[in-house]
């Protein structure tokens, strides 16, 4: 296993050339140059790499990895002398921008990896911990490590920071094995608030952080429309459904783990509401609720991503169809379904289409309220679609 980055040097000393497909690439915008499209001598894993065409012109500076297919990523149209301190001062650009655009939470993302031209790393801040992932070998090297956590501090002056380590990523960076742990302070856990709402969040575990962050706008906006008896499908740890509890007659929320309903029943209690918990898979449930007659006025589907690479198009768009129609099928004449897809590979139009032919087989009409994304604090780079991934329409669903 090749020893990556721990001494990489600050300076550009290593050089990479693109091809012209690749130069094309750069030229329009997007950061990732593949591995097909460069040619790299002796280059160390996770260096800071001039970039250049075929020619020798520069183009720009980039992070290197030895063993991902995406072998470079941009990180400046300019050379780059000091690493370290040009991550430090991205982040405060990217907690800046949080500044103007996050609200109502103490809960949201500070750092997009790509969106906020720093590629492979992820902050979450939880209230008064924070949550790092570091994805790429550059960003795992010490002093990058330490640079952003100097300037984390030095911004938020958390209780904790808590590094939540995915074992399978580390292994396709070749990355040597690391556990999940606090990397600052004492603090892994916290209560966090989302528009008015008490969530408690454990570092140490659950999905993603913790939490599904990029929904906090949707949650709000689900509120608003949300009314009679609710249904939240794949509720988590009860995001939707505590939202809703306060507009709506009653909730249940179902999900296939149970310690996501765990934590869900704690942040009803926190809250000072009732919602009742199922854990159930979602397809059988949705089958035997839609045949048994049952009816709602609200149904949330948010399930996880079907379509994890290109290739599982077809199934996923199958998944999502009939979900779509059981749940439109239970939906009182004016109800409110809210669908997501958090799914990269489908896209805005591949969603609308597949909720639109469901309506068809459901002969069902639908208006669409609101066409939405993911929360602001997930920036979407118009020049790298891959930052854009959620999906959520709000439709009124009648006969
Ligand atoms: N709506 C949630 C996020 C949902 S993530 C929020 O806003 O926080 C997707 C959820 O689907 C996960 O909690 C996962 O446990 C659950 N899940 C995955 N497959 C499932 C299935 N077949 N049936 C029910 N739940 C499932």
């Amino acid at each position: 296993m090749p020893n990556p980055t721990a001494d990489s040097p600050n300076e550009a000393e290593s050089s990479v050339k693109v091809s012209p497909k690749g130069s094309a690439r750069l030229k329009a915008g997007h950061p990732w140059v593949y591995r097909s499209d460069i040619t790299a001598d002796n280059v160390p894993p996770g260096a800071l790499v001039r970039v250049t065409d075929l020619h020798g012109k520069f183009l720009g500076t980039a992070l290197y990895s030895s063993s991902s297919q995406i072998a470079i990523r941009m990180i400046a149209d300019e050379p780059v002398k000091d690493l370290p301190a040009l991550i430090a001062r991205r982040i405060r650009s990217a907690i800046a921008y949080r500044k103007r655009f996050v609200a109502d939470t103490d809960a949201y993302r500070v750092v997009f990896s790509e969106a906020d031209f720093l590629p492979g790393l992820i902050v979450d801040r939880y209230n008064d911990v924070l949550s790092v992932q570091i994805l790429t070998q550059a960003m795992d090297a010490e002093p990058v490590r330490g640079a952003a956590v100097e300037a984390l501090v030095e911004e938020f002056k958390p209780s904790g920071i808590f590094e939540r380590v995915d074992a399978r990523i580390r292994e396709l960076e070749q990355l040597p094995p690391r556990a999940s742990g606090v990397i600052w302070g004492q603090k892994s856990s916290s209560v966090v608030s989302m528009n008015g709402i008490q969530f408690h969040h454990d570092g140490t575990e659950g999905q993603k952080t913790g939490s599904f962050l990029d929904q906090r706008e949707n949650y709000a906006a689900a509120a608003q429309y949300a009314h009679g008896e609710a249904l939240d499908v794949f509720c988590y740890q009860g995001g939707f459904a505590l939202h809703m509890a306060s507009k709506c007659s009653s909730v249940t929320g179902v999900d296939s783990s149970r310690p996501a309903l765990e934590i869900a029943d704690k942040n009803a209690a926190l809250n000072g509401r009732e919602v009742e918990w199922i854990e159930a898979n979602a397809f059988d449930l949705l089958k035997d609720y839609a045949s048994s007659g049952r009816h709602y006025d609200t149904i949330v589907l948010d399930p996880p991503a079907f379509a994890k690479t290109k290739r599982d198009l077809d199934k996923a768009m199958r998944g999502y169809k009939e979900l779509n129609l059981r749940a439109m099928k239970m939906l009182r004449p004016g109800g409110i379904l809210v669908t997501c897809s958090c799914s990269f590979h489908v896209s805005g139009a591949d969603f609308v289409e597949v909720v639109s032919d469901a309506a068809r087989d459901a002969h069902k009409s639908l208006r669409l309220i609101e066409n939405r994304g993911q929360a602001k604090d997930h920036p979407i780079l118009l020049n790298v679609p891959e930052t854009s991934y959620l999906k959520c329409l709000m439709l009124f669903v009648s006969d």
